[in-house]
């Protein structure tokens, strides 16, 4: 093991960053351990035999307003242009999602939705956006009407299928992320920089991760390697002391062997289907908050605009995660709230007590992390052990 100065766990994009960073500026030795047969994590992707990028573990769009994230992440791709439109089933008509001044004309006869548009704009401001659970609260009579509705059929079975509770139950930071948008613009995200890798995310990685400092090792699951002396504080590699970093992206319930109780995940099982049509529905993302046990439908050929004969679609139907079962043992979504958190904050206080241990992405700092927090995150730790002079 002397041969490595730092060992990653996790070549999902926190990983692979952390990767890059030690080994091009630190000039260090990165061997990376990836327990899955692929690098990329949760953004893995590849092309069917049809010619359509798929993305293995659900719908993966790239959005931020990071400038950082965006130049350090354009190294290492080109990008092709993509605009993400979600459209919801209500009462049996396609409306625009989020919510927004279309949505309000879709399901709502003229007069009244000229008139909630205008108490919209003087409430919230022209391309405001409001929570659902605040509009929910308002105290003018029509918006709090407006709310009410909304929160039915857009937000409250879709929430119950996808976290098993009501809106209420999980942290107010979820559904904010789908807000009321007091505008005519349909699309899901407003950020500056919208696109996705030309040649998918498992190349954009692959590039990350293309460095002659870096060594991947697939289908390896760390935790049977490394282990962390809770006396000492010495980590141990394959039985050995490793005096150099330990990267971690892993879930840190496991690093510890479970030690304070595990930290609840919601998982996902998809659903993908080929059919030998040219295209299957009008967007990308088709929300079915109130039909179907599934939340969501998505056709995957949209995105890249892909000309193909046949089209690859997935649904997806939440469930609980349990690592013991296979088929619901990938922990998608950390459970927010404050039982979990403090649970969470134990395993945190353990870990800082490493020196040599850094912990990173949706997994390990078990946050609801969109792919340009986990890179911005990534590094911005790097950055910051670099100024502490830490290297
Ligand atoms: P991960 O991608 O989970 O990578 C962690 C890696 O560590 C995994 O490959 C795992 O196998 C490995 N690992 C864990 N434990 C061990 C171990 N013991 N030994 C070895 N390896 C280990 N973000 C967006 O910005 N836009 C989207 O549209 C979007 N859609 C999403 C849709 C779904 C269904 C989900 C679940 C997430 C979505 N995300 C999206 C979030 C995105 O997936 C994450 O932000 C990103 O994957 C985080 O990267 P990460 O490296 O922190 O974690
Ligand atoms: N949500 C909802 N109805 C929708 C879309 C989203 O109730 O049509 C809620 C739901 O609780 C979901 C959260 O908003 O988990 C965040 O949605 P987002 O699309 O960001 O989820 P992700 O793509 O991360 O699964």
């Amino acid at each position: 093991m002397s041969e490595y100065d730092v060992i990653v766990v996790g070549a999902g994009f926190s990983g692979a960053v952390l990767a890059e960073r030690f080994a091009k500026i630190h000039d260090k030795k990165v061997l990376v351990l990836e327990q899955r047969s692929h690098v990329a994590g949760n953004c893995y992707d590849y092309k069917t035999e049809h010619g359509v990028t798929v993305h293995h573990y659900g719908p993966h769009l790239f959005h931020t307003n990071n400038e950082e994230v965006w130049q350090y992440l354009s190294q290492f791709t080109k990008w092709t242009p993509y605009e993400h439109k979600v459209l919801g089933s209500i009462d049996g008509n396609l409306v625009p999602i989020p919510f927004n001044l279309n949505t309000l004309d879709a399901l709502y006869p003229k007069e009244q939705a000229q008139q909630i548009e205008a108490l919209l704009i003087e409430q919230y401001g022209v391309d405001g956006k409001v929570p659902i659970l605040e509009l929910r609260k308002s105290s003018h009579v029509l918006l709090q009407q407006l709310g009410e509705l909304v929160y039915q059929k857009f937000f409250v079975n879709y929430t119950s299928k996808q976290w098993g509770c009501s809106p209420e139950e999980i942290s107010p930071a979820v559904t904010a992320r789908v807000p009321v948008v007091i505008s005519r613009d349909d699309r899901y995200f407003h950020d500056k920089y919208q696109a996705i890798p030309s040649e998918g995310y498992t190349q954009l990685i692959t590039n990350i991760l293309n460095h002659s400092n870096i060594s991947v090792h697939l289908d390896t699951d760390a935790t049977k390697l490394v282990a962390l002396n809770m006396n000492d504080q010495r980590l141990f590699f394959n039985g050995q002391a490793f005096n150099g970093k330990l990267v971690f992206t892993g879930m840190l319930d496991e690093l510890f062997d479970y030690l304070d109780g595990e930290l609840p995940y919601r998982s996902l099982q998809f659903d993908f289907e080929t059919l030998a049509q040219a295209q299957y529905q009008a967007a990308t993302t088709v929300n079915y908050p109130n039909e179907h046990a599934y939340t969501r439908i998505t056709e995957f050929k949209h995105i890249l605009n892909q000309p193909t004969t046949h089209s690859t679609i997935v649904k997806e139907y939440p469930q609980d995660y349990d690592r013991f079962d296979p088929a619901k043992n990938v922990p998608y979504y950390p459970i927010f709230n404050q039982a979990n958190q403090e649970r969470f904050e134990q395993y945190k206080q353990r870990v800082q007590a490493f020196e040599n241990v850094i912990t990173a992405g949706r997994l390990a700092d078990y946050k609801y992390y969109n792919m340009d927090d986990a890179v911005g995150n990534a590094l911005k730790i790097f950055n910051r052990f670099t100024e502490q002079g830490a290297a």
